[in-house]
């Protein structure tokens, strides 16, 4: 019966005791050595004896310490002392291998609060075990550098930067902040980063002079979904700036029929159209606010980077002064990054991404609080089940050429994703459920599986499962 208590193979179990809270277990090593650490001889002789505490995993609910009288033995050839060797665990902390292990798996999972609480150890200890844990899985999965390399941000108690594969939909990297320092010391330490080709970002300044400094080859390319956000945020502005002349009654009513402003003109039912047209008409500017949104997402109907710029051009002229203002920085913005935001209308991206990286920024609050970002960087990363590593080769990637522009995001929930109007289908992206990797093809099989990093649908389902 003690014995099955420990169920830990080389020690036997001498006594228990039990407390409301605790297990103390005495025990002894099962087999001492025979022979001399040294020279191999078997003319030992004790040397004393070495009370330890050995810490064990928490068993029916209560915590386990283990009690050993640890023996040191001589060497008549040699002279040499040595300690006996306890065996399954671990010296340094004083605790069996099987505890560093469970404590690491278990810190991807729960707080260190509540692991602490279950095992009677400090945070601290806790907290060293995790980063032990984080750098095995670390050098336990690889992943691949992607050659679509997406760089974004996401909110983890603050912003973070996230990058992603793009044409493989998976997590690959998440860094501590957005600083050009910490992305510049992360390509410097990237293996094989001179295969990345493009780079899909926002606009964020480090990002791209990171970009340009470490990936001199690499194309970037302003994903369009960050552009006409700012077409949806200049035509709120707009809005906004009426509530002072309304009476409560008409402020609460623009605000609840703001999402007919937002969603594409093309897309509003017979009954949302006529809602629209009584706001337009008696807010002339809100009216034009409206139709200059319209216009600037359709110039991402062009074909070509020529086309694009032409169409801005048109537009921009017909900004007029009532509403110069709030387009200000959706006009400066192009400006400043014209270049980037072109080169999407020749390496167009999928949609497939945004709208996962989308919803996975929507649901990431659901991550537990009382997390460290290390570890949720961990969780994000390494959960078992959630990395797309069967494929051995990216997903196909239709040519360019033939890639219908449009289909960029679904029309619905173009650039106005963020705003989160409580309209059923607004606001929302479908999630697609997750499909599990091909691992067939036929040409491939003798090459090792390769590791893509966390896949977003399935990160995504684990978050509404409750289970990351
Ligand atoms: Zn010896």
């Amino acid at each position: 019966m003690t014995t099955n208590l420990l169920n830990l193979p080389g020690y036997k179990v001498v006594g228990v005791e039990e407390s409301a809270h605790d297990y103390h277990i005495n025990a002894e090593i099962s087999n001492p050595p025979f022979t001399c650490e040294g020279c191999g001889s078997d003319r030992l002789i004790g040397h004393g004896r070495n009370a330890q505490v050995i810490r064990d995993m928490p068993t029916h609910g209560k915590r386990v310490a283990i009690y050993l009288e640890n023996r040191r033995w001589r060497c008549l050839d040699c002279k040499k002392t040595f300690m006996e060797p306890l065996p399954a665990v671990n010296a340094k902390r004083e605790m069996t291998e099987r505890l560093t292990r469970w404590i690491g798996q278990q810190s991807l999972k729960r707080t260190f609060a509540s692991i602490a609480d279950d095992t009677g150890l400090d945070e601290k200890t806790i907290r060293n075990i995790f980063r032990d844990y984080v750098n095995e899985l670390e050098a336990e999965f690889r992943f691949e550098t992607p050659r679509w390399m997406g760089i974004d941000e996401i909110h983890l108690i603050k912003y973070r930067g996230v990058i992603t594969n793009i044409q493989n939909n998976s997590i690959v990297e998440l860094l501590p902040n957005r600083n050009k320092e910490t992305i510049i010391k992360y390509f410097a330490r990237l293996e094989g980063r001179e295969t990345i080709k493009y780079v899909s970002t926002d606009m964020w300044m480090p990002y791209r002079e990171a970009v340009e400094l470490m990936l001199p080859n690499a194309t970037i390319i302003v994903d369009k979904f960050h552009v006409v956000k700012m077409a949806n945020e200049a035509m709120e502005k707009v809005r906004k700036s009426f509530r002072e002349s309304l009476t409560p009654k008409q402020r609460r009513g623009l605000r609840h029929d703001r999402f007919v402003l937002l969603k594409r003109e093309h897309t509003l039912t017979d009954e949302e159209v006529l809602l629209l047209s009584g706001w337009v008409r008696n807010y002339p500017e809100l009216g034009l606010a409206h139709k200059l949104k319209e216009n600037f997402f359709k110039i991402y109907d062009s074909c070509s980077s020529d086309e694009a710029l032409e169409r801005f051009a048109a537009w921009e002229i017909s900004v007029t002064h009532e509403v110069r203002d709030a387009f200000s920085d959706l006009i400066r913005a192009w400006r400043n990054w014209q270049p980037y935001i072109v080169s999407y209308f020749d390496h167009p991206l999928t949609n497939a991404y945004t709208e996962s990286l989308n919803s996975l920024i929507r649901v990431m609050d659901r991550l537990g609080r009382g997390y460290s970002f290390e570890a949720l960087r961990a969780k994000i990363l390494f959960t078992e089940g959630a990395h797309a590593h069967k494929n051995r080769r990216p997903k196909f990637e239709r040519n360019a050429m033939q890639q219908p522009k449009e289909r960029f995001l679904d029309d619905l929930n173009d650039g106005a994703i963020e705003y989160g109007v409580p309209d059923e289908g607004f606001g929302r992206v479908l999630m697609r459920s997750p499909k599990p990797p091909k691992d067939d093809y036929p040409h491939g099989a003798n090459e090792l599986p390769k590791n893509y990093g966390a896949d977003i649908n399935t990160l995504i389902a684990l978050l509404e499962a409750g289970k990351l």
